[in-house]
């Protein structure tokens, strides 16, 4: 568990964008850079409390299915010992794939937060009819952001920067 808390959801998608955005900087690195947080909104303190986070484990673990959303909801459920997620959201910084969207699914997280688009395999960009029918038990809110450009570092694409770095 970390001790990171951010005042909005604005604030804590920024932070996830900033993290896959130093990731895809990495030299040598074949990781996707993705990364992504579960958080809590602790209505006392009027922030969200970051409990588990984490990027692509793919290549680091040689293992197809650990993508970064995959990788922190099972560690939340072996932190938190339940059942349901309900009282968490997730934050990604590119747009979940079909078994990340329907994995969360399943795990009832309260609300998904995005920021990039994934046009080749994202379950919303792809107009799957995953939680966009009535038949899913349950569907999460779905909150699609825009990061502040006017940081220390450029708002892009970051996927596209990963690629033209391997590519060369
Ligand atoms: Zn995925």
């Amino acid at each position: 568990m970390t001790n990171k808390s951010f005042n909005s959801s604005i604030d804590l998608m920024n932070y996830v964008y900033h993290r896959a955005y130093k990731l895809s900087k990495v030299l040598n690195c074949k990781e996707i850079p993705i990364y992504c947080v579960i958080a809590k909104f602790d209505k006392r303190s009027n922030s969200y409390k970051v409990i588990v986070e984490s990027s692509n484990k793919i290549e680091t673990d040689n293992c197809s299915i650990k993508h970064a959303e995959i990788v922190c909801i099972l560690e939340i459920f072996k932190l938190k010992s339940i059942r349901f997620l309900d009282e968490y959201d997730i934050f990604v910084s590119l747009e979940p794939c079909m078994m990340c969207a329907s994995t969360i699914s399943y795990a009832r997280l309260k609300s998904i937060h995005f920021y990039e688009f994934n046009n080749e395999g994202g379950f919303y960009s792809s107009k799957n009819p995953l939680f966009l029918t009535q038949k899913h038990l349950f569907r999460p809110k779905i909150i699609i952001h825009k990061v502040q450009k006017s940081k220390s570092y450029k708002c892009q694409n970051i996927i596209k920067i990963f690629f033209k770095k391997i590519r060369g």
